[in-house]
């Protein structure tokens, strides 16, 4: 038989790579252990579960799936250009907010270039900059948080991109609106700043920066948002950026043209909509972070202060062992050792029973 060297043949940049870790699946969790009871506070899920009117519409789709969806997005896009304000011609949709960031880097990104992000960041960025053979720049964090003026700091020649998460995720830091301006306003022209929005509507209102509104002064500048989050729909993936119109039109030459799905594409349109479920996901996670920064400060846990739907909790050395008993106890958490934060454990926010359920597990592990 030919042989094959895979490895070799590979591209280098895929070759380095490690396979994205998710959180673990509840299924697979009750498989394995038998256990009846499991509690999943692990992906940054919406524990409202699905809404109402989401899952009205999207049995009232089911019988135009023989169809292909809209490959242009025609009614969402309608829809996020409205409630934004902008231009329908500036929004691109993806299939999750994923595959938008992975776009933007196949658009304007290449082998020679060099892409910019924080320590602790999202790993999607080094994820999705290493498969195209670009060479990653991690710089060093303040205080688990993005330090702007380091990132500024290692801008070269050769920089075509640099992503900011705000809030960051995992540890749900945040950049003030202040800070964030004055940094965009600092990146050369020729750079892209991908802010990267995933927990926007959980960021209390009087301290949002008006992102969307600053695309008029930065051509440079592409806001990124999900519906997989706040919206509760990480399940169908369907997320979205807004630009300028002319690097819509770019990512638009290589999007897989029916990259977000009919179920997604109605699922979306509807949540946009539906101001109670997300007032409700936003006030259920400010009383499940009190409850757990509640559980942490009575303890005497170090934890990362967070604008997002989870806390990161500084458990010890130890935290590969404790996330293993928690996972006995039926509670799956999130180790964050890959993000070097070996000591850390990322707890997502659920509802007051399911967050009960982890400091109780906890506290006998204890
Ligand atoms: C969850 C998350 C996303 C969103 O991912 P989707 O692909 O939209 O589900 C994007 N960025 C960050 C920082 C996240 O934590």
């Amino acid at each position: 038989m030919a042989k094959f060297d895979a490895t070799q043949m590979a591209n280098p940049g895929v070759r380095e790579l490690q396979p994205y870790q998710a959180g673990k699946p509840m299924d697979e969790l009750q498989r394995e252990l038998g256990l009846d009871n499991v509690v999943k506070l692990a992906s940054n899920e919406n524990p409202l579960g699905i809404s109402a009117r989401v899952k009205d519409a999207l049995q009232a789709e089911v019988d135009d799936l023989i169809r292909y969806p809209d490959a242009n997005g025609f009614y969402l896009k309608s829809k996020i250009a409205d409630k934004f304000s902008v231009a329908a011609n500036q929004v691109t949709l993806g299939n999750g907010s994923n595959d938008v960031l992975e776009l933007l880097a196949r658009t304007f990104v290449n082998e020679q270039h060099e892409v910019i992000f924080s320590q602790h960041a999202f790993v999607v960025y080094p994820l999705v900059t290493k498969a195209i053979g670009a060479t990653p720049v991690a710089v060093p964090a303040k205080d688990y948080g993005h330090d702007l003026d380091a990132m500024l700091a290692a801008i070269t020649p050769k920089t075509r991109m640099i992503f900011v998460a705000n809030p960051n995720n995992p540890t749900g830091t945040f950049l003030s609106t202040e800070a964030l301006y004055n940094f965009i306003k600092q990146v050369p022209d020729n750079v892209l700043v991908v802010l990267d929005e995933a927990y926007y509507e959980y960021i209390p209102s009087d301290e949002r920066a008006p992102s969307i509104e600053w695309l008029a002064e930065f051509d440079n500048l592409v806001v990124t948002r999900t519906f997989s989050k706040a919206y509760g729909l990480a399940g169908l993936r369907a997320g979205f950026s807004v630009s300028s119109a002319a690097i819509a039109d770019l990512m638009n030459r290589i999007r897989q043209p029916f990259n977000v799905n009919a179920l997604s594409l109605k699922a979306a349109e509807v949540a946009l909509d539906d101001d109670e479920y997300l007032a409700q996901a936003v006030r259920v996670n400010a009383e499940g972070m009190q409850q757990l920064v509640g559980f942490c400060e009575q303890h005497g846990y170090n934890y990362i202060p967070s604008y997002g739907n989870f806390l990161t909790i500084e458990v010890g050395a130890n935290a590969a062992e404790i996330y293993q008993k928690l996972l006995h106890e039926g509670v799956i958490v999130r180790p964050v050792a890959g993000y070097e934060l070996p000591n850390h454990l990322r707890v997502s926010i659920g509802l007051p029973k399911e967050n009960q359920a982890f400091i109780e597990a906890m506290e006998r592990i204890a």
